[in-house]
């Protein structure tokens, strides 16, 4: 959801729900969302309250070195097919949650279902709680979805997951959660719970506007925003009207990120071909093939996952990591549409060193966090308008109070630094965002995201093109709307100079007297 949309429904007088939770609540319209800004890495932070450096979700496609194999989450019907769609879907519905979400960082619904809070959630990407769910077999649809989801699933204590879980018979039905009927599944099966008082956390996913956005891009929303809030409208009188709703219930709105328009499209596993790229199911890519012949490449050498906006790419032979990555970042710099390449440095022991974030025509900045790099001296201004070149290596803060030691050209994030705080406007969050993914054990060697205007193909050959998409470093897809409403936020919240997706989690679990666990 983007701010302006929001705010062009709200005006409009066609979001009534949401434009009483901002009349009653605090209004954040720049809440930012992870890095690569796709919905799986940020779903995760919205319910860990963590960055993937931690929780361990990377994009929406990545390459499993353990199991040497592509991981794809749905990036497009066709995509799911060269992986095979039962094995995407098996990813998507179990092994997400089960096995690639980190067993380090509870998710909200544990934390609460460990003190017997009662927690709820309509279909959403992550679930993972403490209660044990049957899949469905009650109606022709789920009994031949049922042949492939077979298995169990720990969740909330109420879970209606598309029609493959549900924890009680509502009527609601989801057409196994395709676009533009699942808002309805959410409204009907959260109406059912508040009608029931079956909660007292709802984890409520209004998924349309998304793929609405894709499909017409963000101007688009007007009408999705207006359906969603159609929902929320049918959810609060199921309560006895939004003022009686609003009494006894807190509620967060929040998008977990945002969306840019996109015109043109690269095609990351052909601008690799040569360096050997790996097929989805295993062997060379067809295309990959013959350049790679002809560089003399014997096999896959490297990894290429796109995340719609933002990509990543894994070196698959340990030996050669480093010149791979160096490789790589050379070509990535020469692709039409590219706009920032990034990596990590390691040091003697392979510990991080510095993060790089490098861009074809605006140089390169190089960072890490305090104690971790050189942390010696002051940055200035960095020459007329905090804007230049920072020669030496210096000490910052971010926005949200971290510190960092930065050297190089502060034009490559459009970034300056004034009295010692580093501000990134065109790329809010920058450097923590950066140094999450890049130090997240299952990211690749070296993140891509790309320019405004432009997506990666994924591996069905599908964007968004005349439509909309997300998942770069940029503002455009990274700031999200939040509306806290009947929230105690506390007085210095983590988020005072800027606001982030997993700031979330801590406060449901405050909340219900949780602390900040
Ligand atoms: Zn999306």
């Amino acid at each position: 959801m983007a701010p302006a949309m929001l705010e062009r429904a709200v005006e409009a007088g066609v979001a009534p729900m949401l434009a009483t939770l901002i009349e009653r609540g605090r209004y954040i319209p720049d809440c930012v969302a992870a890095f690569p800004s796709v919905t799986p890495v940020c779903a995760a932070s919205i319910v860990t309250g963590k960055a993937q450096d931690e929780h361990l979700i990377p994009g929406m496609n990545w390459f499993h070195r353990d199991e040497h194999r592509y991981v794809e989450y749905g990036s497009s019907f066709r995509a799911a097919q060269r992986f095979g769609i039962v094995r995407q879907l098996t990813d998507t519905v179990y092994n997400m949650n089960r096995a690639h979400l980190s067993p380090d960082t509870p998710t909200v619904f544990e934390s609460l279902d460990d003190v017997n809070i009662r927690t709820a959630g309509t279909t959403y990407l992550m679930y993972r709680g403490r209660h044990r769910h049957e899949p469905q077999k009650d109606t022709a649809l789920t009994r031949f979805a049922s042949r492939l989801m077979r298995h169990p699933v720990m969740g909330p204590r109420e879970l209606f997951y598309a029609d493959i879980f549900a924890s009680r018979q509502t009527g609601c039905r989801s057409g196994l959660g395709m676009p533009g009927v699942r808002d309805r599944h959410t409204g009907c099966v959260s109406s059912y719970l508040v009608e029931h008082d079956l909660f007292d956390f709802l984890l409520l996913s209004l998924p349309d506007n998304d793929w609405y956005s894709h499909k017409h891009g963000p101007e688009g929303q007007l009408h999705s925003i207006a359906q969603a809030d159609l929902q929320l409208a049918r959810v609060f009188n199921a309560g006895g009207g939004v003022d009686r709703f609003l009494e006894e219930h807190a509620v967060i709105a929040m998008a977990d990120h945002s969306q840019a328009p996109v015109e043109r499209t690269i095609s990351l596993q052909g601008e690799l071909a040569e360096l050997g790229v790996l097929a989805p199911k295993g062997g060379l890519e067809a295309g990959s093939g013959d350049a790679a012949a002809t560089a003399g490449v014997d096999g896959p050498r490297i990894a290429v996952c796109p995340s719609q906006r933002g990509a990543m790419v894994y070196a698959l032979r340990p030996a050669e990591r480093d010149a791979m990555r160096a490789s790589v970042v050379a070509r990535a710099l020469t692709i039409e549409g590219v706009d920032l390449v990034i990596w990590l440095e390691r040091d003697a022991h392979d510990a991080p060193r510095e993060a790089v974030i490098a861009s074809p025509d605006r140089g390169e900045l190089r960072f890490a966090p305090e104690g971790v790099g050189r942390t010696d001296g002051v940055v200035g201004t960095g020459g007329a308008g905090g804007t230049g070149r920072v020669g030496k290596t210096g000490a910052v803060t971010d926005a949200r109070g971290r510190g960092w030691s930065i050297e190089g050209s502060l034009g490559t994030l459009a970034a300056r630094v004034g009295d010692g705080v580093f501000i990134s406007p065109d790329y809010p969050d920058a450097l923590a965002r950066v140094w999450s993914a890049l130090t997240c054990p299952t990211s690749g060697e070296v993140l891509l995201s790309a320019a405004p205007g432009w997506e990666f193909l994924d591996w069905g050959g599908a964007a968004h093109v005349g439509g909309g998409s997300h998942g770069s470093l940029h503002a455009s897809d990274s700031l999200g709307a939040l509306v806290c409403c009947g929230v105690d936020l506390p007085a210095d919240p983590p988020g005072q100079g800027q606001w982030a997706i997993r700031d979330i989690a801590p406060l449901v679990r405050r909340h219900f007297g949780l602390g900040s666990v």
